[in-house]
């Protein structure tokens, strides 16, 4: 079992959620616990919230940089003791967990410093939008935290417990919001041939995206996921003037997702040509492929081993996407899962809790990584 104080600091976290990018109160509570244990230095206001605490060792080294998420979910969640006070908003991903874990780091790194070079624990806003590591990587004080690793967990429902969840490679899918908007001309329902619908356009597009799903071509996994559609307003006598078609792609690389995009584009442009409509696309949500270093996994496996932590390859890469893309775009790091247990719920749910026992198997194993990296402990 964890320790009282990172069990308490979790449940607090998880009573006060936040939704990406007003992550104001919880980055605060995170600066008055780091405060607590002397880090040589803090950056606050990192890309929106963000906050970095660094911990330096006496000799020269590389710089290993944790990252954990501040942002809640808009989920409503069922009932518990240390119950969200946000309405609607829900610490339904983990993150609670994920920062109480880099809190015991930084407990642990107080006590004892690396040896060598510095850890940078990365409390990174905004996440679930995609907007929070490409804000944190182009803030211009990243520069000095630069790292030469990079590293982030993420607890996984539906693997067993404790166990690391990787792949060397793509490790989670790039992805992308489609929104298509289609304009045409009202017309009384009796004469629809004087207006011009986008009715039948619409259809075309929801039908030719869902063709662009595949798996194995030679541009790897690609999907398009229709997730909204819209047409007219909920009336009888008039046709439709406007269609609006939403829809998620991915894919395991980002030439596969240029290949998608183009195709979606072309798509949206013939169907909405054909039918006489005026036609716009933008693009939302974005989120890079996020890319496992070789030499990075080998290290953190080194890690799993010593810290008695078992450890799944994976065949395929994840099809849900991380902004921790940006991060492993930069410089060699690893995104990896650590099970939460096979039956647990599944993140985003409204019975989900992040589950405490994970505080452990996380500390123990940046502990091993860190001991690895920056302690002559190879
Ligand atoms: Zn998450
Ligand atoms: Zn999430």
């Amino acid at each position: 079992m964890p320790d009282d104080v990172l069990l308490e600091l979790r449940r607090r976290l998880h009573s006060l959620p936040e939704l990406s990018g007003g992550e104001a109160a919880t980055s605060a509570l995170i600066r008055d616990f780091l405060k607590g244990h002397q880090p040589d230095r803090m950056v606050e206001d990192l890309g929106g919230h963000g906050l970095a605490a660094i911990f330096r060792g006496e000799k020269e080294g590389p710089t290993v940089l944790l990252r954990c998420e501040l942002d809640a979910v808009p989920v409503w969640e069922s009932d518990r003791p240390h119950q969200s006070t946000a309405d609607g908003v829900a610490h339904a991903c983990g993150h609670d967990g994920h920062m109480a874990i880099l809190c015991g780091m930084a407990r642990q790194l107080a006590q004892r410093r690396p040896e060598s070079g510095r850890v940078v624990l990365l409390f990174q806003p905004a996440e679930e939008t995609g907007a929070g590591a490409a804000a944190v990587s182009a803030d211009p004080r990243f520069a000095d935290i630069r790292p030469d690793w990079a590293f982030a967990l993420h607890n996984l429902p539906g693997y067993p417990f404790g166990q690391i969840v990787m792949k060397s490679g793509p490790m989670a899918c790039a992805s992308r919001g489609l929104m298509a908007m289609l304009g045409g001309k009202p017309a009384h329902a009796a004469w629809p041939e004087t207006g011009c619908s986008p009715a039948l356009a619409l259809g075309r597009i929801v039908t030719a995206l869902d063709g662009e799903n595949h798996t194995d071509s030679k541009e790897g996994f690609a999907q398009a996921t229709i997730v909204h559609a819209r047409l007219g307003e909920e009336v009888f006598g008039t046709t439709p003037a406007e269609g609006v078609v939403m829809a998620t792609l991915r894919s395991d690389s980002e030439a596969g997702m240029e290949a998608l995009v183009a195709r979606a584009r072309e798509i949206v442009q013939r169907e909405a040509e054909a039918s006489g409509l005026t036609w716009a696309i933008e693009w939302r949500d974005i989120f890079p492929a996020t890319i496992n270093d070789k030499d990075a996994c080998d290290h953190l496996q080194g890690a799993a081993r010593e810290a008695d932590v078992d450890c799944r390859i994976l065949e395929e890469p994840m099809r849900a996407s991380e902004d921790f893309g940006h991060f492993t775009s930069l410089t060699p790091g690893v995104l990896f899962g650590l099970g939460s247990g096979e039956n647990h719920p599944a993140l985003h749910t409204r019975t989900y809790d992040f589950p405490d026992d994970l505080l452990d198997v996380g500390l123990r194993l940046w502990r091993a990584l860190i001991d690895r990296l920056l302690n002559d402990r190879q």
